[in-house]
């Protein structure tokens, strides 16, 4: 891009230079003939020629205007370009990607300081998408894949590990963008899987339920869950008794069956509160 001004710091810009990587980005994306992309923060256009000559369709969303603009302009004559100049945060994904049988590729080197909660709203869609690559910053990677009772282990891990089979394509040192960041990133690949790891009951009472028992990390899960808004309509001791778990435990000890199970419980005890009420 000619002209340019400087990065943004404040929109996390920092724009891939590594032709490696960005070829190692677009291989593990296997994109497919025809397929729909998303491609959040194009940036510079690191990876959007590539995805361009790839995919069926092609959506950007670029909160910055310039950047915006000028990728419009490129892809003027390409009507299979679309351009969204927006805050992904604040795009309906959900009727961004129709529930057609053609599931949607995203790609994105996404900007540090919103990537968990692009992670939280793209797994809102998770239905709709055929496959994610995405680049992270590594600690926020490596929570994906913790285990229970490690620090790096909270609600992105158990959410996404539902849905996804995370697999990690490679380390990014700082060296590969200008500017370059303090920290290491990693690029992943989720893949959906066609069935959820566990039975959760309603998926909006299991997020509710993980999302409480995270809370307030040195507070019992009993504690926790005691001032989560599910938890009005029912007694909390009873409720983890019924699963066997014990409530002085911390959130941050519970498998993903755990959560499971107390979802799926607390899923009977607000559906038979409604068919009494
Ligand atoms: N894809 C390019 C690359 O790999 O070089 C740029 C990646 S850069 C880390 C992140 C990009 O996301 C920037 O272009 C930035 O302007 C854009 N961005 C930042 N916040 C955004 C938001 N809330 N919504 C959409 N795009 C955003």
């Amino acid at each position: 891009m000619s002209g340019t001004r400087r990065p943004l710091k404040s929109l996390g810009q920092n724009f891939l230079v590594d032709g490696n990587i960005i070829n190692k980005i677009i291989q593990a994306a296997d994109i497919q003939q025809d397929q729909a992309v998303l491609e959040i923060g194009p940036g510079r256009g690191a990876l959007t020629s590539h995805l361009a000559e790839r995919a069926g369709w092609l959506t950007l969303i670029e909160f910055d205007h310039a950047l915006a603009a000028w990728h419009r302009d490129q892809y003027r004559e390409n009507s299979a370009v679309t351009v969204i100049d927006a805050d992904v945060l604040k795009v309906d994904l959900a009727a961004l990607l129709p529930d057609v049988p053609q599931k949607w590729n995203v790609v994105a080197n996404l900007p540090y300081n919103i990537s968990t909660e692009v992670l939280f709203r793209l797994y809102g869609v998770h239905n709709r998408l055929a496959r994610m690559t995405l680049m992270l910053q590594k600690e926020v990677g490596d929570r994906l894949a913790a285990s229970p009772d490690c620090s790096e282990y909270g609600v992105t891990t158990v959410l996404l590990g539902l849905w996804f089979d995370i697999r990690r394509v490679v380390v990014v040192h700082p060296g590969s963008f200008h500017p370059s960041p303090k920290v290491d990133s990693v690029v992943l690949n989720f893949i959906p899987r066609s069935e959820a790891r566990a039975e959760v009951g309603d998926e909006d009472l299991f997020r509710a339920v993980v999302k409480s028992a995270f809370s307030m990390r040195r507070k019992t899960l009993y504690n926790c869950l005691k001032s989560a808004e599910f938890a009005k309509m029912m007694d909390c001791g009873e409720l983890l008794e019924a699963c066997a778990i014990d409530g002085r435990r911390r959130g941050e000890t519970l498998s993903l069956e755990e959560f499971a199970l107390l979802s799926r419980r607390v899923t009977d005890l607000l559906r038979a509160a409604t068919v009494r009420s």
